[in-house]
């Protein structure tokens, strides 16, 4: 079943994407050739990398960003393009693991995150297909009630009440199916084309001074003094005062105190043949972004020529299933039954990282060694904002980012591809129990 393409490598399955087929201003960028001296290099051009080089190019900084394959060719080009709202952990949670006070915070920068990507988007005039609405939906009965008194919870302690409760009717009177139990409408939530977001981001950083360098693997990194650090690749070389790995999911060996703190998973997408306005709107009636509770979530939305968008499936290994299409139509089936004569005309992978505890792994190597990664599933939102934390951090305001550097994080024993059997057992375990 296995083995056609290789996860974790940007280049794999990148241009198989609905993405790269409607991309808009997708420009080649050189790759470097040349010894280069600037203030900071950023390795990685996801969401997390075009954050942190706009933000530094704002406070007159001068930027590298180098991108080994293009600009967007991770997890930000192929992403399931939820736009959500919160932590990737709910805020209960966070309040047992660190308090409230810093939950509150974090709950903040959850809310200023998914606010810097509207504002980029309306500041960089960036096209694309920004849609308000999420419906997070139950397949148990039993995690309805939950989820309702998160809403409460929500209103009650964080003053949030963008979210609203809604029964199993309203449930399936959206989506034209009876599948799920009952759920939760977020209006700050929502859905987005997540290539034309990066790509967006790339003119702005370019435009704003960023030298952008493509197909540029940085396969070296050395600190020879606390104020200097030399990323190389294999043509030539960056000297800068301060280096960001924003490399996520296919960081690889570059840097193992970043690497033991987060685990590369892949997750896949499909995009149906257009089903025309009318069947569209049947299983979408509002063209909300949802998103059901199972441990290997599903995630779905319209596009704006009436595909459905469909994320659903996971794997735990370096390849990709050689059959994508397959593999995410079983569960694009057993949520849509009615589909099973649509064809599916694009299907592809990419590989994100996540943590133990699946909240964002900060941290630092030195005085001028940043990385900011491991969104767990959550990182259109807070790789936008991870960025940024990393610019305030190296501009001497280091307090939000402290606040995700201090977590307690838990390593992964047995390196890069989850080498550690107990791990992978227990991914399959839980994902076992969303069939019953
Ligand atoms: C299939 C899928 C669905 C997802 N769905 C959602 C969703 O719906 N909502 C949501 O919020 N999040 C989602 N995520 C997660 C989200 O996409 C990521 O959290 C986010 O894009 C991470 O951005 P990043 O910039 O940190 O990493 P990436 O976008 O992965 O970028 C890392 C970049 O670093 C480059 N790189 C790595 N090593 C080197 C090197 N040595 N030299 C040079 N360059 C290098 C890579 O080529 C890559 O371009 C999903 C992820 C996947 C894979």
């Amino acid at each position: 079943m296995f083995g056609r393409r290789q996860g974790g490598v940007a280049s794999s399955g990148y241009d198989e994407s609905w993405y790269y087929a409607t991309a808009r201003g997708m420009v080649r960028h050189p790759s470097l050739t040349e010894s280069l001296d600037v203030d900071v290099c950023v390795v990685g051009a996801g969401y997390t990398g075009l954050s942190a080089a706009i933000e530094l190019a704002e406070r007159g900084f001068t930027v590298a960003l180098l991108e080994g394959h293009r600009v967007g060719a991770g997890a930000s080009g192929r992403n399931g393009g939820v736009l959500g709202m919160g932590q990737r952990k709910d805020q209960d949670d966070l309040e047992s693991m660190l308090g409230m006070p810093a939950a509150q915070q974090m709950w903040q920068i959850a809310c200023d995150a998914n606010q810097l990507v509207r504002d980029r988007v309306a500041r960089f005039n960036i096209d694309c297909d920004l849609t308000d609405g999420e419906l997070h939906v139950a397949h148990k009965s039993r995690y309805v009630s939950a989820m309702w008194r998160y809403t409460e919870h929500l209103a009650q302690h964080y003053g949030y009440t963008d979210q609203r409760n809604i029964d199993r009717d309203e449930v399936a009177a959206i989506m034209g199916v009876d599948t799920y139990y009952g759920g939760v409408l977020d209006k700050q939530a929502g859905h987005l084309h997540p290539l034309n977001l990066a790509l967006g981001l790339g003119r702005a950083a370019a435009e704003l001074g960023v030298q952008i360098f493509e197909q540029s693997v940085v396969t070296n990194i050395q600190q020879p003094a606390p104020d200097r650090v030399i990323a190389s690749t294999a043509a030539g070389r960056v000297t800068a005062k301060f280096l960001v790995l924003a490399c996520n999911g296919y960081l690889g060996n570059l840097n193992s105190n970043a690497g033991k703190y987060q685990m590369p998973i892949n997750n896949f997408v499909l995009a149906t043949a257009p089903l025309g306005a009318a069947r569209a709107r049947q299983i979408n009636r509002d063209n909300v972004a949802i998103v059901d509770s199972r441990f290997v979530v599903n995630y779905f939305h319209n596009s704006p020529d009436q595909r459905l968008i469909f994320g659903g499936g996971e794997n735990y290994s370096p390849f990709f299933p050689k059959d994508i299409k397959a593999f995410v139509r079983q569960h694009m089936l057993a949520v849509y039954p009615q589909l099973a004569d649509v064809v599916i005309d694009y299907a592809w992978g990419g590989t994100l990282a996540i943590t133990m505890r699946r909240m964002p792994s900060f941290g630092r190597q030195g005085r001028n060694i940043y990385w900011a990664q491991g969104y767990s599933g959550h990182g259109i939102a807070m790789a936008n904002m991870g960025g940024k934390l990393v610019a305030e951090a190296i501009t001497g305001q280091a307090g939000r980012f402290d606040l995700f550097a201090n977590l307690r994080h838990i390593p992964f024993p047995g390196g890069r591809w989850l080498r550690w059997p107990g791990l992978v057992a227990g991914m399959l375990y839980y994902s076992m129990l969303d069939k019953f």
